[in-house]
């Protein structure tokens, strides 16, 4: 027979802020992390040892706009909801469409992706080189940290138990002259998980780089990022001399320490993270992007 279990769903955002101040609740998105992460064997429902809350209706984390040159992302818009919103930029779009397939996309979120903190969580390496910052709220009040400070490793995340995820502002996005890629390296196009991901961003003034960033995903517990590599290359010119380049992939092997498992080895993960590395770099911003 199955197990009961609690299951609320409030009406207002300020009612489920309150029940997750007074009971240690698993908190329900799309729910597509949770039941996989819950599951019994076939036919038996998943075993969830906490109280469920759902949140996936609470308008505050359905809304996308901007602020000025920042764009804010409801913390419960599904993928499908986003590839629709003209305001979601395109290389996160393109993260998007390589997640799973519709039937995940109409129910996972993006808010769902961040707090599961999956090393190979698809929109991660996007988020680490948009700089995302995470608006987190409970009844005491509301808290802004960056996305590199609230993942901490293998589902793991700086979240309070009576804390939620509002909303994942990306700041200046919406500003000219910038160029974001993403790669993402599965066994098919869509609906696999990645061996390796890889997210690039660079802006110009002129030929001169004034900002760039990249992040891997799928090599570490974390998204891998370095900021003092990433400055190796502020004032330099495109396109990028070979030896910036060379000494810039040679920096980050010593970084990427992938692991062997079902899904890749760690010389392919590590081989192909820097091929994407170069690819980037040696890439003609504008032109080619
Ligand atoms: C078949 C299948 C294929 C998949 N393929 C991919 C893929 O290709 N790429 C990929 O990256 N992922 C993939 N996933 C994983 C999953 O769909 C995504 O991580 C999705 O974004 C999770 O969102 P969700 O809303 O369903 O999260 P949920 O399962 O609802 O929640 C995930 C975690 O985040 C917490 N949480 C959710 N929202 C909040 C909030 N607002 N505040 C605080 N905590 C919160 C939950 O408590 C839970 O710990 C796949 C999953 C399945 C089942």
């Amino acid at each position: 027979m199955a197990e009961e279990i609690i299951a609320y769903r409030f009406e207002r955002l300020d009612q489920t802020l309150s029940q997750l101040n007074q009971e240690n609740c698993t908190i329900i998105a799309g729910g597509t992390d949770v039941m996989v992460l819950h599951k019994s064997r076939r036919g038996v429902p998943p075993k969830i040892p906490r109280p469920v809350v759902f949140i996936d209706h609470l308008p505050e984390l359905k809304r996308v706009y901007p602020n000025g040159k920042d764009l804010h992302i409801g913390a419960c818009c599904t993928y499908s909801e986003l590839l629709e919103e003209p305001l979601i930029p395109v290389a996160l779009k393109q993260a998007i469409k390589t997640i799973a397939a519709p039937a995940i996309r109409n129910r996972g979120t993006l808010g769902g992706n961040i707090c599961n903190a999956s090393p190979a969580g698809d929109t991660l390496p996007l988020l680490y080189v948009y700089n995302a910052k995470l608006l987190l709220r409970s009844v005491s009040g509301e808290r802004t940290v960056g996305i590199s400070d609230f993942i901490q490793g293998v589902r793991k995340v700086q979240r309070e138990p009576n804390e939620m995820l509002i909303e994942i502002i990306l700041p200046s996005v919406l500003e000219e002259g910038t160029q974001v890629v993403f790669e993402k390296v599965g066994n098919r196009n869509a609906d696999a998980i990645a061996k390796v991901s890889f997210a690039g961003f660079i802006k110009t003034n002129g030929d001169r780089i004034e900002d760039v960033r990249f992040a891997f995903g799928a090599v570490g517990p974390t998204m891998v990022r370095s900021l003092d590599i990433e400055k190796m290359l502020y004032g330099k010119t495109i396109p990028l001399a070979a030896a910036d380049i060379t000494q810039v992939v040679s920096a980050f092997e010593k970084r990427i320490k992938p692991i062997d498992d079902q899904r890749s080895t760690a010389v392919y993960r590590k081989t192909v993270a820097l091929n994407l590395l170069r690819y980037f770099l040696s890439l003609k911003p504008k032109q080619s992007y």
